[in-house]
């Protein structure tokens, strides 16, 4: 057995403690006037998040670089060390995984949109009356092969799937079929860039989008919808096309047995591409109204069979995308509520951060920081004494401003499993 000292012989060391990484998506934000000035974290109430705060190590992370304005994909890829112009192949193959699709290498992912199209081919409403589920639909429209590539088709949530092309002489080189805005056709796929490959694939998933429109067409299931004067979801809107390669996984490259836990299908995809276990948890919604007591109790109980736990809560994004500072605010304060039992853990250490900011007055994600706290026995406890998680007071934290990559190498450490670096 070879040691994290990489000492042959040396047994696991007991010492070692395991990490609790709760990451609230889009948690950074900026000053709210209605706040008096306060972003929704600082005016938020937050006993259990100030009192890990005051007895840990404060500062800001910057995920995907600074300054750096990444998607949640990038940004959680970055958060766990992952390059992501290297380790990124879009976001088609993460929502496959995301639905716990089993990609191969060299599948097409893309993501789809089970809209309606009027007798004429005009969209008139991308997302089929918000339609609740596709899985039926989706079903028939699976498994059949078109010029040599074999297409699937998943469900996902409501009207959302995903489309997995399988076969020799793949591309992910194609633009999306979706044209994004209702009133207009459906946009014919067609390769990005002049090769063999990209024309095969672009042709190929046209040929499938016109058969399974006919399918869709007469469906049963859709002529029940327009029986009950509910639009049809009769056309796959595809977009976001990606080529599946495997990556080194999380657990290879850190000596890290991981968990996930999260609702949105995005997250379990990250975490599914990085060999992490997803856990499901009853009331996990990947909304503000998700059961974050749930899903500490089950990330508490994961923390028995995994070294590592990534807890996944999506509702401060929701809220920052909305606009709704007063809402951001309400849910960071149900978490903190929920974030009792975190005050009692031992022997492990609890980082809690962002992936990115999503500021309410933007109603988008962007660059800002995102405050960070770890607690840990023996930890560094701020000089400062920060008595408030928020993105200023972070600001004064002996942990300073860091970087997405820095984050896993600063856990390691604080768990006592960081390797020694020379002899
Ligand atoms: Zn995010």
């Amino acid at each position: 057995m070879v040691s994290m000292d990489g000492k042959k012989g040396s047994p696991a060391n007991e010492t070692w403690k395991k990490i609790l990484l709760v990451v609230f998506d889009g948690l950074g934000d900026r000053p709210v006037s209605d706040f008096g000035g306060k972003t929704p974290l600082e005016a938020a109430s937050t006993p259990n998040l100030d009192a890990l705060a005051s007895t840990g190590a404060c500062g800001l992370l910057c995920t995907a670089g600074v300054g750096v304005r990444p998607g949640s994909d990038v940004a959680h890829l970055s958060l766990f060390g992952y390059d992501a112009k290297k380790e990124y192949f879009g976001r088609g193959p993460i929502e496959a995984l995301g639905v716990g699709f089993g990609l191969k290498d060299g599948d097409v992912a893309l993501r789809v949109d089970f809209g309606t199209v009027d007798d004429s081919g005009i969209i008139t409403d991308r997302r089929a009356g918000r339609i609740e589920n596709v899985a039926e639909l989706a079903k028939s429209v699976s498994g059949r092969e078109f010029e040599g590539v074999k297409f699937f088709v998943a469900p996902s949530v409501g009207h959302r799937g995903i489309v997995v092309l399988r076969g020799a002489g793949l591309s992910a080189a194609i633009c999306d079929g979706d044209p994004h805005h209702d009133g207009v056709a459906p946009v014919k796929v067609a390769p990005t860039q002049k090769s063999a490959d990209a024309e095969k694939t672009a042709s190929a998933l046209n040929e499938f989008l016109e058969w399974s429109h006919k399918v869709l067409k007469s469906h049963a299931f859709n002529k029940q919808r327009e029986k009950e004067k509910k639009p049809p979801a009769n056309f796959l809107l595809v977009r976001g096309a990606g080529m599946h390669r495997e990556v080194e996984s999380f657990e290879s490259r850190y000596k890290l047995k991981a968990a996930c836990i999260a609702g949105g299908g995005l997250y379990k995809g990250v975490a599914r591409m990085l060999g992490m276990k997803v856990i499901a948890v009853a009331g996990a919604t990947g909304k503000a109204d998700t059961n974050v007591a749930a899903k500490i109790s089950a990330s508490i109980d994961a923390l028995k069979a995994s070294d590592f736990v990534f807890l996944h809560l999506k509702g401060t994004d929701v809220m920052g995308e909305d606009g709704n500072a007063k809402g951001k605010k309400e849910f960071i304060e149900k978490a903190d509520k929920a974030f009792a039992p975190l005050l009692k853990l031992k022997n492990i250490v609890v980082c809690v951060t962002g992936d990115h900011s999503t500021p309410c007055t933007l109603k988008k994600h962007s660059g800002d920081p995102v405050p960070i706290l770890f607690n840990a026995e023996g930890i560094r406890i701020d000089a400062v004494q920060t008595r408030k998680f928020g993105e200023r007071p972070c600001a004064s934290g002996i942990v300073g401003k860091i970087l997405g990559k820095d984050l896993v190498p600063e856990l390691l450490n604080l768990a006592g499993r960081a390797p020694l670096v020379g002899d």
